[in-house]
């Protein structure tokens, strides 16, 4: 059954059109009739409609002058001009103003008729799909960037026409590449279809949400009335992304980062959003994800905004801008110090010393901390034989490795370049790796991990306790020790939960013949809860701050 309005003055006509239709269509038709645009477009906006016939000329009205309110109301059904006489000119002006044909009713039959009709409902649909792939991300089904800066533009003018705010998100997932990296593309696809589907849920119907790239997002708020209101929006996005993502046997877990700004409270310039929103996005990322931060003044002018930040760590590297500073690790049986922790830090022409904290999380991302890292491996190793050389008893050096780092190239072959070039002794040598890649174990990640441990290298596990804490891995992985995360260590004695835990992790890495040591001690009450529960090493303030490796190093020789 087509649907059919025929806006058509002339009765004669009409119901020769009538016939026709009935004639082509075996009866298989409703047919509405109106015989002025207005009362056409009443019908239009009344019943669901597959095709418009308009005639050229309606009585004192130019049926073409209707074609953009017809478009207007029923944006997705064909509109074919009807006309008496032949000529171009007003078939060109029919075709420009979106109707798909320009037809002659002397010279049409029943089935050229219906044909042109059915012609014109396939190309509209064609067009359509067209459209939609234009402006649609085709994986998630979410308005695409180019449509995200038409909907920006126009969201912009409705909120100075009608004085109202909006708020503008970027969302940033956490750690998704190493996901994509370890676990392939499929199951990126399909977690970002998931993220798609979750924010969907968040937003209401006159929200827009975007998929900009990769695993980048953002969502725009109309309408909004208070703060609170953004915040409780972002905070739902949180928690709905924070759900564990079931693809086969695998749990996923993917966090994201928020960046907010609202026009026109934080700039009443449209152009600045995007930076905005992008700059608090980066705050989010720095403080190390799974949060959102509005955007404040002053943000930008950190000067770690996203686009300069990767040129700016690529200058740093060829201008020696990195150092370590090293932080003891103190044996709690022995007495003395036992390891230092090489960490991380930019000296910033302009903006002094960067802690990692700022711009690791965005190297892990744009693939910076390859060099960065490799650099760092290189620099503690070093440093490392060189204590040794000058006769410091300890010469054990720590260095944090990130995901990617695990997860790309030879490892295992570079790591025994960098011995070999520093002359250091493998046992000297100590990674530490972090939980939240451990959890996307694949028998790769394994095979690295027994490659180095062979090598004589030992293995930590970093911050343990601190997120997805699963004793799984103390078994399934060839590691020598865990490093408690600071905040179990933070409100040691008095947290009575946290004092089990500590506890019971300490038994547990006993039973399995690990090392433990407790991060970020900084009280004499936390060393002496640690030394009678048989902790094995600390690290923190109460010890020492990391140092430079000049003034790290007289820890060595005082204890
Ligand atoms: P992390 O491996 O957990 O390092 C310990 C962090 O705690 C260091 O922060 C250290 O300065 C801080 N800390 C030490 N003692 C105390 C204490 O008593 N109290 C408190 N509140 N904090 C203490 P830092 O140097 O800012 O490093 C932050 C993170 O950056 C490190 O966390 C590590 O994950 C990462 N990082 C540092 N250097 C490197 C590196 O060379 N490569 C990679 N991939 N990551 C690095
Ligand atoms: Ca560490
Ligand atoms: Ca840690």
């Amino acid at each position: 059954m087509l649907k059919i309005l025929l806006v058509e003055d002339n009765l004669e006509d009409a119901s020769f059109i009538q016939s026709l239709l009935k004639e082509g269509l075996h009866n298989q038709l409703t047919l509405h009739q109106a015989s002025t645009a207005q009362h056409g477009l009443a019908l239009a906006k009344q019943y669901p409609l597959q095709a418009i016939l308009i005639d050229v000329n309606l009585h004192q009205e130019l049926g073409l002058d209707s074609i953009t309110q017809f478009i207007e109301f029923c944006p997705g059904t064909p509109i074919l001009i009807l006309s008496e006489v032949e000529n171009e000119e007003l078939a060109l002006e029919a075709v420009k103003k979106g109707a798909q044909d320009y037809l002659i009713k002397g010279q049409i039959t029943s089935g050229g008729l219906c044909r042109a009709i059915r012609y014109a409902m396939e190309r509209q649909r064609a067009t359509q799909r067209i459209t939609h792939l234009a402006h649609y991300d085709h994986l998630t089904g979410l308005a695409n960037r180019g449509l995200f800066y038409e909907r920006l533009n126009s969201a912009v003018a409705r909120c100075n026409r009608n004085d109202t705010a909006m708020a503008l998100i970027f969302l940033d997932l956490d750690h998704f590449k190493a996901i994509n990296d370890t676990l392939g593309h499929e199951y990126g696809d399909i977690l970002l279809k998931t993220v798609a589907h979750r924010l969907k849920q968040c937003i209401r119907e006159i929200d827009t949400g975007v998929r900009l790239g990769g695993d980048e997002f953002a969502v725009l708020l109309e309408q909004i009335l208070s703060v609170e209101d953004v915040a409780m929006v972002a905070n739902r996005i949180l928690q709905l992304l924070a759900k564990p993502v079931l693809v086969q046997q695998h749990q996923l877990h993917v966090t994201g980062s928020l960046g907010i700004t609202i026009y026109p409270w934080d700039s009443a310039n449209p152009k600045e959003l995007l930076a905005h929103a992008d700059a608090a996005m980066y705050r989010a990322k720095a403080q190390g994800g799974h949060n959102y931060q509005f955007y404040t003044a002053g943000m930008k002018t950190a000067g770690l905004d996203r686009t300069t930040l990767e040129v700016e760590l690529r200058r740093a590297l060829n201008k020696q801008e990195f150092l370590l500073h090293y932080q003891p690790q103190y044996d709690l049986r022995t007495k003395r110090v036992v390891g230092m922790e090489a960490l991380l830090r930019w000296h910033h022409p302009y903006q002094g010393l960067i802690n990692p904290k700022q711009f690791i999380p965005q190297a892990e991302e744009n693939g910076m901390i390859l060099p960065i890292g490799e650099w760092a491996l290189r620099a503690a190793s070093k440093q490392a034989k060189y204590w040794e050389k000058q006769g410091f008893p300890t010469t054990q050096v720590a260095v944090n490795l990130s995901a990617r780092q695990i997860h790309h190239g030879n490892l295992p072959a570079l790591i025994q370049d960098i011995l070999i070039q520093s002359h250091l002794d493998p046992e000297n040598l100590k990674l530490e790796l972090t939980e939240t890649f451990l959890i996307h174990e694949t028998d790769e990640t394994l095979q690295t991990l027994r490659e180095l441990k062979a090598m004589g290298i030992h293995l930590y596990i970093d911050d343990f306790g601190a997120g997805y804490a699963s004793l799984r891995y103390l078994k399934s992985f060839p590691i020598d020790g865990i490093k408690l995360d600071q905040s179990l260590i933070q409100n040691l004695p008095h947290s009575t939960s946290d004092a089990a835990i500590v506890d019971a992790v300490i038994s547990l890495g006993k039973k399995l013949g690990l090392q433990v040591i407790a991060e970020g001690v900084e009280t004499g009450e936390q060393m002496a809860f640690l030394e009678a529960h048989a902790c094995d090493v600390i690290q923190g303030y109460w010890i020492s701050p990391p140092l430079p490796a000049l003034e790290s190093a007289q820890h060595m020789v005082h204890t």
